[in-house]
Formats: structure tokens, C-alpha cells, sequence
């Protein structure tokens, strides 16, 4: 009996020894998205299985975590909390040069460029018995404007400000989840819900699969805001994506693109692996989600708004992308 203790013990030890180390031999890094009927979430999905597949060549272990999106990814990055995130350019840009919500604490100088990803579209998706179709219609109405934490928050108040109106013109102004947004609309609790996101996505299918009828609002007076701020660009909806959609064409708005951020902090080889993961293995990544579908490989080097990672930096001279 002693001895059959004696062996069992022995094993134990052995069993945790060999976790032990197999955990030190590995790096493991999690990747900051977004909510789970999101694109950002698929995204980080998608890209911690392209390093994963080659665990054992670079001792790389990717994990996903929903979080509530670019705000809250970029200050996980600067504590540490997060190895890797998906961030929208604007806030990204925002963050490094200390501007909107970083603009009390000042400018995020670790934050660095990995590659930028899919245009996020800047989408206000109401219900058809509001009555909103335009810009003229918005006063008064009860719109979630993101949550906090969330990319799309800024966006909302933008988007709103080139129809000349601000958050306090609102009947109400909910800090919701986009995932609540889908949900709280198709309950009349609300009228309608921002979301600056790919298409197409889970948040909208949702919204547009209800009881209730929704549009997409369109938002085209957007030159002064376009002026004066490089990351914005005019953008459409494709609505093919989401059929019982009331609009009978694609829609006019604008947008951002998705980008893959880290921290200078994060290790070289970590950065390196994922970069050249990607881009050698592009064609397949690109199939992983419908957003993706017309990228091309140099598009990832555009629209970023922090400098590149060492490690980025490594494999895009390697292969003589830069
Ligand atoms: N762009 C959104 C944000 O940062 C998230 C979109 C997504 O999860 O796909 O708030």
C-alpha cells in the first residue's frame, strides 16, 4: 500500500514537473477584440490560429478575449494586461498623439502598428417605424452610442456632429453594447443603434433578422469632418449582406479601418511570428471571414497610425515589403 502511495506520488510529481515545463517553454499571448457578434472577435480568432498551427516551431500560444473594443484594447496594451489588440485607426492614432480619450493622460507612446486589417464602416441601424432616414430625422430619437470602452463611441458623436447635433439632442443617449443594440431594438426599447464595424457581422444580422423592419441611416455630409481628419474616409454599407434590410441601395457613410496593434513592450519573436504567419499564408486567411474577401496583402500596410513593431519591421524588410 506505502509503495502503490509511493508511485502515485512519484507520477504526480513527474505530471506537474512536465506541465510546468512545457508552460515555461511556451510564450502565451492573448489577443484584445471586441464583443462576440463583432468582426473584431472572428479577427482574433482567426489570426491566433494562423500562429498556433506552428506552436511547437515558435513557442507561441495565441489566445482570444472579448472585450469591449478599441478604447478599452489600447489601455489593456499600455498596462500589460493584453499582448495584442484590435483597435480602430482612429483610436489608435487618438491614443498615440494623447488626443480624445487619452487626451488627460497623455500620448500612449508604446502603442505600435502589427498590420492594419478590413474598412469598418461607421453603420447607424435604426427601426423603420422610427421614422429616421436621414440625418434630419435623429433629434430627439433614443440611439445607443457604444458602450464605453468601445471604438464606436467617438464615432456616434462624429457622425452626429456632421448632422449638427450632439449627444445631449438625443431623447437618449445609451452607452449599450452592440450586442445589446440588436437585441434592445428589436424590443422597441430603442430606435436605433451606432456600431463602427466590418461587413457583414453578427450584431446586424441579428437586428435585421427581427419582428421589426430596420434601415441603415446614411451619412453624407461628411467633407468638413473628412478635412479634418485624416483617418475618416467615405465609405458605403453593402447591404447585399443583410437581405430584409429596408434600403433599396448600398449606403453612404464613413469609415475606418480595423488594425492589429501591440505594445513595445511585447517580445520581438512574438510580433515577428504573427506578421509572418499572416502574410505568408494570406490567401487562406483571407478566407476565414467575409470582411476580408477583397484585401490585399499591401493594403495591410496601409492606414496605420502608430509606428511598426520591431518584430513587424523584421519581417516586412525580410520580405522586402518595405
Ligand atoms: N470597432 C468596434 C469598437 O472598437 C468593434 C467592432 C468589432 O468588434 O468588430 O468599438
Amino acid at each position: 500500500m506505502r509503495k502503490a502511495i509511493t508511485i502515485l506520488g512519484i507520477m504526480g510529481c513527474v505530471m506537474v514537473l512536465a506541465t510546468t515545463v512545457w508552460a515555461a517553454r511556451y510564450q502565451f499571448v492573448t489577443i484584445g477584440t471586441g464583443g462576440v457578434t463583432g468582426v473584431y472577435y472572428p479577427t482574433g480568432g482567426a489570426i491566433a490560429k494562423m500562429v498556433n498551427r506552428k506552436k511547437k516551431q515558435y513557442l507561441i500560444r495565441a489566445t482570444v478575449e472579448s472585450t469591449g473594443g478599441s478604447v478599452f484594447n489600447v489601455n489593456a496594451l499600455m498596462s500589460g494586461d493584453l499582448e495584442f489588440g484590435v483597435v480602430q485607426s482612429d483610436r489608435g492614432y487618438q491614443a498615440y498623439n494623447g488626443l480624445a480619450d487619452w487626451e488627460s493622460v497623455g500620448k500612449q507612446t508604446k502603442l505600435r502598428s502589427v498590420f492594419s486589417i478590413y474598412p469598418e464602416t461607421v453603420t447607424l441601424i435604426v427601426a423603420e417605424e422610427s421614422g429616421i432616414q436621414s440625418c434630419d430625422d435623429i433629434r430627439g430619437k433614443r440611439i445607443a452610442i457604444g458602450n464605453p470602452g468601445s471604438g464606436t463611441r467617438k464615432n456616434s458623436s462624429d457622425a452626429l456632429g456632421t448632422c449638427g447635433l450632439t449627444f445631449d439632442d438625443l431623447g437618449a443617449a445609451e452607452g449599450l453594447k452592440a450586442s445589446e443594440g440588436s437585441k434592445m431594438l428589436q424590443d422597441g426599447r430603442i430606435d436605433g443603434y451606432f456600431y463602427t464595424v466590418g461587413h457583414p457581422n453578427g450584431s446586424i444580422k441579428e437586428a435585421v433578422a427581427g419582428r421589426i423592419k430596420v434601415r441603415f441611416v446614411p451619412f453624407t455630409n461628411t467633407s468638413t469632418l473628412l478635412g479634418q481628419h485624416s483617418y475618416y474616409a467615405n465609405a458605403i454599407i453593402p447591404v447585399d449582406h443583410y437581405p430584409g434590410v429596408t434600403n433599396s441601395g448600398n449606403v453612404n457613410t464613413f469609415g475606418v479601418k480595423a488594425t492589429f496593434l501591440t505594445s513595445s513592450d511585447v517580445d520581438e519573436n512574438a510580433v515577428y511570428a504573427i506578421t509572418k504567419e499572416v502574410f505568408e499564408n494570406f490567401d487562406q486567411f483571407t478566407s476565414l471571414h467575409p470582411a476580408y474577401s477583397a484585401l490585399t496583402r499591401e493594403d495591410l500596410l496601409k492606414g496605420l497610425s502608430a509606428p511598426l513593431h520591431k518584430g513587424a519591421l523584421k519581417y516586412y524588410r525580410e520580405a522586402g515589403l518595405l
